[in-house]
């Protein structure tokens, strides 16, 4: 009998070790020393085109190494490295009839160094009359593939002033152009204009690392968190004026590269696992849209993104929301892996927020990829909301290092049967 014993012992002691404990892998200390990093004051709240948020992806790319996982596609780096480019308007010359055409009636949308607009037929034309509803004339124009002149009415002029500000952000690279002019002339016979920008470079990296899938390896499974934050602000009541991000968003990155860490060792995936910090999810997803185009949408089967998870859910402990829940069937899937478990999650419950739209899952989504975003942010008003969101004190202090490694360690199991190939999610309807 008890030698009996012995070797069923002996038995359960190799079994255990051939696959780690998950909480040997994922625990409290290895997510406090990662979110420590991310979220310390000389990280100076990881703003974008700073040295800061270089040194966020810096130890991102050091962390994936330790873990052993490898470059994605051709990249010889973890480094995922692209451009956007800024435009300032140097000079302006014109008349549209009569009308003379300068910096203070015109602004230009683009990233080129020169823009001509020969005549009226030259570009599209698109007019805003004094009564006309401004944003919904104006913001498709900005977002559109196409040269465009807009002749907007000056009883429009403090809208006017908000779209040079947008002009001057930083874009995507791009050949067309969209000419904005302020005038009370909205049937003119003749235009024709002249602008010179001066167009710098703003360079942008997302962090990214591969394990490669041992069957199936043309097909992904994505696990994404942004990683830049919004920076310094005004000091506040204590004189803080940075703006940590410890759950917005340096979480949703912990949980990315300790998903990373873990998969690697279990190296037990069917399907290729892609582990992504994005840049640039506060100024409009430009990280997680520069990704989406450096992958076949049609072979990610399944997308993770992970915002927010640093405090309890409205739940309390051991919850997360998943949104968009009713648009792929993989909400459902995650939910059956921890039947069982004490985590759950629940499908998010603030419709009104569009929440799946409002995060780095949006670009893949439209792509028609099943990319949820999985969070336990509460967005109610106060005192149900999120008291720190956006400001100074959103600090390591205020959250709760248990259940955010509770909700990594539900992430990585409830993802078990995607990973594996048994459970395919169903698409998301694709947007035009
Ligand atoms: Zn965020």
């Amino acid at each position: 009998m008890k030698k009996i014993l012995l070797s069923l012992t002996i038995l359960g002691t190799a079994l255990y070790s051939c696959t780690p404990k998950i909480g040997s892998i994922i625990n409290v200390s290895e997510v406090e020393r990662i979110e420590t990093v991310l979220s310390a004051d000389d990280m100076k709240g990881r703003q974008l085109f700073t040295p800061e948020l270089d040194k966020a992806a810096d130890f991102i790319a050091a962390e994936f190494q330790k873990s052993g996982l490898e470059f994605f596609g051709g990249n010889d780096s973890y480094m995922q490295s692209f451009d956007m480019l800024q435009a300032s308007p140097s000079t302006i010359n014109g008349s549209l009839d009569q009308e003379a055409l300068s910096t203070s009636n015109v602004t230009v949308n683009s990233t080129s160094e020169s823009v001509e607009v020969k005549s009226l037929t030259d570009y599209e034309l698109v007019k805003v009359a004094k009564d006309a509803n401004f944003n919904q004339l104006v913001f498709p124009v900005l977002r559109a593939d196409k040269n465009v002149v807009v002749l907007i009415d000056p009883a429009h002029a403090a809208n006017f002033a908000r779209l040079g500000r947008i002009a001057g952000r930083a874009k995507f690279p791009t050949e067309y152009s969209q000419v904005f002019i302020m005038t009370d002339n909205l049937d003119p016979k003749s235009l024709a204009l002249t602008a010179k920008n001066t167009v710098t470079k703003q360079p942008l990296k997302n962090v990214v690392g591969v394990i490669p899938g041992k069957s199936r390896k043309d097909e992904y499974v994505v696990f994404g968190g942004h990683y830049d934050h919004i920076g310094i602000g005004r000091p506040d009541a204590k004189q803080d004026s940075i703006y940590n991000g410890a759950n917005d968003n340096a979480a949703g990155t912990t949980a990315v590269m300790m998903l990373g860490k873990y998969f690697n060792e279990l190296k037990d995936n069917e399907r290729t696992l892609i582990f992504v910090a994005f840049t640039a999810e506060e100024s409009g997803g430009f990280g997680s849209t520069y990704f989406s185009k450096q992958l076949d949408p049609d072979k990610v089967v399944a997308m993770f993104n992970i915002e927010m998870i640093g405090t309890d859910s409205k739940w309390g402990p051991n919850s997360a929301y998943i949104t968009g829940f009713e648009k792929s069937s993989m909400g459902e899937i995650l939910q059956k892996n921890l039947v069982g478990s004490k985590f759950h999650f629940e499908p998010d419950p603030y419709p009104k927020q569009n929440l799946f739209y409002r995060s780095d899952n949006r670009t893949l989504a439209e792509l028609g990829v099943p990319a949820h975003t999985i969070s336990t942010s509460k967005m109610e008003e106060a005192p149900n909301d999120e008291p720190n969101y956006h400001k100074a004190s959103d600090e390591i202090g205020t959250l709760d290092m248990d259940n955010m490694t509770e909700v990594i360690k539900a992430i990585a199991l409830s993802s078990k049967t995607i990973i594996s190939g048994k459970d395919t999610p169903s698409r998301v309807e694709k947007l035009d």
